[in-house]
């Protein structure tokens, strides 16, 4: 035994305890330069050999060899096991568990206005019309005075439109695009108008922004019949079964005549006195319509000798409160999805 047996020992005890309690590859590394650092006791001891007798030289010199080996390995040996811990752990972190139930994903639906309009636009394209869109911001002429509303109509009252300081507004109807498509492809035409206009209403059957949709046909040889048999076809393909229609005699500056139509109540059909959708009367009022004014095919550069034809419009937000049974038109407008989705049939 030499005379640094008892140091080699405590070292080696000293150096057991710090490995134990290193649980990380920072606290390893610590352990590392603490035990095999230029500053470390081993270090000194090393120094120290020179000072051993001779004889005691060899012996020394092996026994610090050897410690310093057995730490390098327990050290090497160590840090495999933390690195293999630690990324176990990083790997659970990471890990999905398919056993956990599913968050469940919010599943969208096609807005019933939006639906509509496609359903209607399909309907309409059987019997040969085209979409035709048009600017929300108008100016006078296509909005109002191309469409035979003098300037003393109430539409055009304050009350009514939204306007714009240099005299634009936002369009009332969706009217105007008649009046460019007539004067952009002249007759015959046959056209669909599906679009947002605005208007300064706003309570629980109104909304200053809604949906309409219209419709132009001007050809040779046009009657009431004709627009008679198509608004029947529009009808009955957005409900899905022919009701029946009745139609009043009604006033608009652009139609000559003009009419109203009422469709069959589509929830009671006129069998429930107390129905809270038609009041009881058994009738839904769900178009405007007539045959189109002379001045407004004039207006739109069709001459009215030759031409003439129907025009209808219709609020495709009713109709669509009519057809998936909603009851406040407001929800239309809210974006509340399970509602939406909930309350179509
Ligand atoms: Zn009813």
């Amino acid at each position: 035994m030499t005379s640094i047996t008892g140091d080699l020992q405590r070292i080696k005890d000293d150096f057991s305890e710090q490995l134990r309690g290193a649980d990380s590859s920072e606290e390893l590394q610590t352990v590392k330069v603490a035990f095999l650092g230029k500053k470390s006791a081993l270090t000194s001891l090393l120094k120290r050999l020179g000072s051993l007798p001779a004889d005691e030289r060899p012996a020394a010199g092996e026994a610090v060899n050897s410690l310093r080996d057995s730490i390098e390995a327990a050290i090497l040996e160590k840090k495999a096991a933390i690195e293999e811990e630690e990324s176990a752990a990083d790997e659970l972190k990471n890990l999905v568990d398919v056993t956990l139930p599913a968050r469940g994903r919010g599943w969208g639906g096609i807005h019933p206005v939006a639906q509509l309009t496609q359903d209607v636009v399909e309907i309409l394209a059987g019997i040969g019309f085209s979409v035709a869109l048009g600017p929300e911001i108008e100016d006078d002429f296509h909005n109002f005075e191309a469409l035979n509303i003098p300037a003393s109509h109430p539409a055009r009252d304050m009350q009514d439109t939204f306007y714009f300081p240099d005299g634009h507004l936002l369009r009332t109807h969706t009217s105007p695009v008649q009046v460019r498509a007539m004067l952009k492809h002249g007759a015959p035409i046959r056209i669909v108008c599906p679009g947002k206009v605005y208007r300064r209403d706003s309570d629980p059957t109104h909304s200053p922004m809604f949906h309409q949709l219209e419709g132009l046909l001007v050809e040779k040889d046009i009657s009431v019949a004709d627009m008679k048999g198509c608004l029947e076809v529009l009808m009955e393909g957005i409900f899905s079964r022919p009701l029946k229609s009745r139609y009043r005699a009604s006033y608009f500056p652009f139609t000559e005549p003009s009419l109203e139509l009422d469709i069959e109540c589509v929830e009671c059909s006129g069998r429930n006195p107390s129905c809270r959708i038609c009041k009881g009367t058994g009738w839904l009022e769900v178009a405007g319509m007539g045959m189109v004014h002379p001045n407004v095919l004039r207006n739109g550069g069709i001459d009215p000798a030759v031409y003439n034809g129907f025009a209808w419009g219709l609020g495709l937000d009713r109709i669509a409160m009519l057809k998936y049974r909603l009851t406040d038109l407001r929800v239309l407008f809210e974006g509340n999805v399970p509602y939406l989705l909930s309350g179509r049939v």
